[in-house]
C-alpha cells in the first residue's frame, strides 16, 4: 500500500502509524485492514480465470509454487527471506477471444460440362441466375460444349475468412492474489478524518510469490525506493510504465529487455506495507493511471486466413 495524503505528501502519518503499528504484537482481528479487506473480497474480488490462463499439465506446479512462500513472522524489512527458486517464466496467456470471422461474398466455382447439360439445368443446380453465368463467361449463346469449363459466380457465406484475436495489453502482475485495495481516492484506514490518495492497485499473496512483468519492455529502475521498499520500474511501448513494489527479491536488472510473463520478482513486504503484497502502479506518459483500467484494455490482431482454411470450398 503506498498512499498519498491530500496536499501530495508520501503518507508520512501513515509510515508512522504502520511502524508503532508492527512494534506492537500483531493483532489481526484488529487490523483496521482487514474489514477493509473484506469488503473488497467480497465485492470486488477479481475473476482470475478472465485475467490469465494456466496451461494444462502446468497448474499443479505452479500451485506448489505459489504455496511455497514464507509468510509468517515476516519483519517489515523481509530482504532476510531466503532466496526462493523461482522459474524464469510464468504462462501467462493474454488472449481474451479467438475467433474466425467469415465475411460472405462471391466466388467462382469451376463446372465442367457433361452431357446432356444446358445452361438452364447448371444455373438451377448452383442456384445462379443463368445470365450471371453467361456474363462472367462472355457467352454469346445458351449453347454448350461437353468438356468445357465455365466459371460459376456462387455467392456464398464464407467467401473469405480472418482470424480476430483479442490480447490483453497487460496481464496481472501476480497471476494467484486477490486484490485487498483500488486505486484511488479513500478514507485512510487507519484514520477516518483523513482522505488519502491509493496510487496503485494492492494484490495480496503471501512472500516468495512469483510476480512477473505484466507486458513487454525493459527495465528502467530495479531497487530500493523509500516507502516502495524493493521496486522494479518497467518502460513499455506507447508511453506506459509499470512499477512492482514492496518486493521481497528481485530478478532482473536495469536495462534488461524482458517479455510479458517474465518473472522479475517476488512478493513481499519491504517498505511500507502492513502485510505481503505486491502494490502495483501504471504510468502512462508520465501520469498515474488506474492499474485496473490498464489490466482491461485489449489489442485487437486480424489476420487474413488463406483460401485452404475457409470451410466449405
Ligand atoms: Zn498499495
Amino acid at each position: 500500500m503506498i498512499s498519498r495524503s491530500d496536499n501530495g505528501n508520501v503518507g508520512k502519518k501513515c509510515f508512522v502509524i504502520v511502524s508503532v503499528f508492527i512494534g506492537l504484537s500483531f493483532d489481526i482481528s484488529a487490523n483496521p485492514f482487514l474489514r477493509f479487506n473484506e469488503e473488497i473480497d467480497k465485492t470486488l474480488a477479481p475473476n482470475p480465470s478472465s485475467v490469465f490462463k494456466i496451461f494444462g499439465n502446468q497448474e499443479s506446479e505452479m500451485q506448489k509454487l505459489f504455496s511455497q512462500g514464507i509468510n509468517t513472522q515476516v519483519e517489515e524489512e523481509d530482504s532476510q527471506v531466503a532466496a526462493l527458486d523461482l522459474p524464469k517464466y510464468l504462462d501467462v496467456s493474454p488472449v481474451v477471444s479467438n475467433t474466425v470471422v467469415h465475411e460472405s461474398g462471391v466466388v467462382l466455382k469451376k463446372y465442367l460440362v457433361q452431357k446432356k447439360d444446358t445452361l438452364t439445368k447448371i444455373a438451377k443446380s448452383f442456384l445462379v441466375d443463368m445470365a450471371k453465368i453467361k456474363k462472367q463467361n462472355a457467352l454469346t449463346s445458351s449453347s454448350l460444349k461437353l468438356g468445357q469449363v465455365l466459371e460459376i459466380p456462387v455467392q456464398i457465406k464464407n467467401a473469405s475468412s480472418s482470424r480476430v484475436i483479442r490480447k490483453k495489453l497487460f496481464v496481472l502482475p501476480v497471476p494467484q492474489s486477490r486484490v485487498t485495495s483500488r486505486f484511488g481516492r479513500r478514507v485512510d484506514p487507519f484514520n477516518k478524518y483523513n482522505r488519502v490518495y491509493h496510487t496503485g492497485l494492492d494484490l495480496a499473496a503471501k512472500v516468495g510469490t512469483p510476480v512477473v512483468s505484466a507486458a513487454d519492455g525493459e527495465v528502467i529502475f530495479t531497487g530500493r525506493n523509500g516507502g516502495y521498499g524493493n521496486s522494479v520500474t518497467i518502460q513499455h511501448k506507447n508511453g506506459y510504465k509499470t512499477v512492482y513494489a514492496h518486493c521481497s527479491q528481485i530478478l532482473v536488472e536495469v536495462g534488461e529487455t524482458v517479455k510479458m510473463g517474465r518473472v522479475i520478482a517476488a512478493v513481499g513486504r519491504t517498505g511500507t506495507a502492513t502485510g505481503a503484497h505486491l502494490h502495483f502502479e501504471v504510468f502512462l506518459n508520465g501520469k498515474l493511471m488506474n492499474p485496473e483500467s490498464a489490466l482491461n484494455i485489449t489489442e485487437k490482431f486480424i489476420t487474413k486466413l488463406p483460401k485452404s482454411e475457409i470451410a466449405g470450398i
